[in-house]
């Protein structure tokens, strides 16, 4: 298939400029030129590229979600918000047990076609069950598939987990894979350790729930706290010195929540180039003491924007995501709000190279967005939440409302 251009309303620039009138040349699912002139459009045409006029549409990166659950989607509106996290972990863990392959699987579907007619084009998705490797491929969603692992610290399991997990992975390594250990509060150190060189070798993403509830904190430490009688004997380690330890800290690293970090510990993310992923719908469902934003900011850690699982969120929407974040947190520009939802968020799933801005070379994978009245803004686009009119995932046009 030959060059397509895409002529725009406005254009959000690799550069973070909004070009009114540029356009997207567009070959083999990449971003081939970004036309900043009607000039360097007509030298396109003249060329054999076809040309596609949006209108006024505003075209930008797709957004990235840099976690969620979608084989939860199940559960969207079945549980109460506020609900305590044990409470939680125990109604989710029996009801995704009650119902069968086929419904999971549905889920996740359900979840990428949702994420999809919001504007997300790439998912990092965590998967439990399996449902999410064998459903995400039948949709459109450019994904990254952390497999999860965990051996609740019983060393029966722990090798058992390990040989899954290899198992399960494809034979060469493939950029759509990724591991996520649970989290150190349910990962042994031997386990973390085991699952370090199948990452490094394969050059894997790595994806670990980290301080989420003081409650793992305490345990992790101390053996002390309200999990203490349900989980045994306590490492009492830090959970980031666990993962440091079993050489799992790095920069294809992203750690989930960090609502409790301890002295120091955004300092060591930053130190090891790791990414923090935030999500702030979850932390609202859960109403979670203010999230420590301005120590990771303080300390220079990558922040990137998840939506977790409809099991804990009222949406899957990005947009809703950033106009909440931009609310709690109005002294962060709106610009680096963007960037926490598409290069950052790339970042976090190893794609940096890949998806996040529209580089040449990089995946054509956009959005065209109901353009504002007067010039576009990063506040506009963050605040003011514009609806989405179409997605391109490599080059194409996704259908957002298909037929099932
Ligand atoms: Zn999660």
């Amino acid at each position: 298939m030959g060059a397509e251009v895409l002529l725009c309303g406005w254009l959000l620039a690799p550069d973070e400029r909004w070009i009114r009138g540029g356009a997207l040349q567009v070959e083999r699912g990449r971003v081939a030129r970004v036309l900043a002139s009607p000039r360097a459009v007509a030298r396109a045409r003249r060329a054999g590229a076809r040309v596609r006029d949006l209108g006024e549409a505003l075209v930008a990166p797709g957004f990235v979600d840099a976690h969620a659950h979608l084989e939860l989607t199940f559960l969207t509106g079945a549980l109460k918000p506020g609900l305590p996290f044990g409470a939680w972990v125990r109604e989710v863990v029996a009801r995704r047990a009650a119902v069968g392959r086929s419904v999971l699987e549905r889920a996740v579907e359900t979840g990428a076609r949702e994420l999809l007619r919001h504007g997300t084009t790439t998912v990092g998705d965590i998967d439990t069950t399996g449902a999410s490797a064998r459903a995400l491929v039948r949709t459109p969603l450019r994904h990254v598939l952390f497999r999860e692992v965990l051996d609740a610290y019983d060393p029966l399991r722990t090798h058992a987990a390990l040989r899954s997990v290899s198992r399960a992975l494809a034979p060469r390594a493939r950029r759509v894979e990724g591991l996520s250990p649970h989290a150190p509060f349910t990962t042994s150190l031997a386990l973390l350790a085991g699952l370090a060189p199948i990452a490094r070798r394969r050059e894997l993403a790595v994806s670990i729930h980290w301080s989420e509830t003081e409650a793992e904190v305490d345990w992790l430490e101390r053996g002390a706290g309200p999990l203490a009688p349900l989980l045994g004997p306590s490492p009492r380690r830090a959970g980031l010195e666990l993962l440091r330890d079993a050489g799992l800290l790095g920069r294809r690293t992203s750690l989930v929540h960090g609502n409790h970090p301890r002295r120091g510990e955004p300092e060591a993310l930053a130190r090891a180039g790791a990414t923090l992923i935030h999500c702030p719908g979850c932390h609202a469902w859960f109403g979670r003491e203010p999230f420590p934003l301005a120590r990771y900011r303080k300390a220079g850690v990558r922040i990137a924007l998840g939506t977790d699982s409809s099991a804990s969120n009222d949406t899957l929407d990005p947009r809703a995501e950033l106009a909440r974040f931009a609310r709690l947190h109005p002294s962060v520009p709106t610009r680096e709000v963007w960037r926490m939802a598409t290069i950052d968020a790339a970042a976090a799933l190893g794609l940096a190279d890949l998806i996040g801005t529209l580089a040449p070379g990089r995946a054509a994978d956009f959005v065209a967005f109901d353009t504002p009245r007067g010039a576009p803004s990063f506040d506009e686009l963050v605040h003011a939440r514009p609806a989405v009119r179409a997605v391109w995932i490599a080059g194409r046009e996704v259908d957002l409302e298909p037929r099932t």
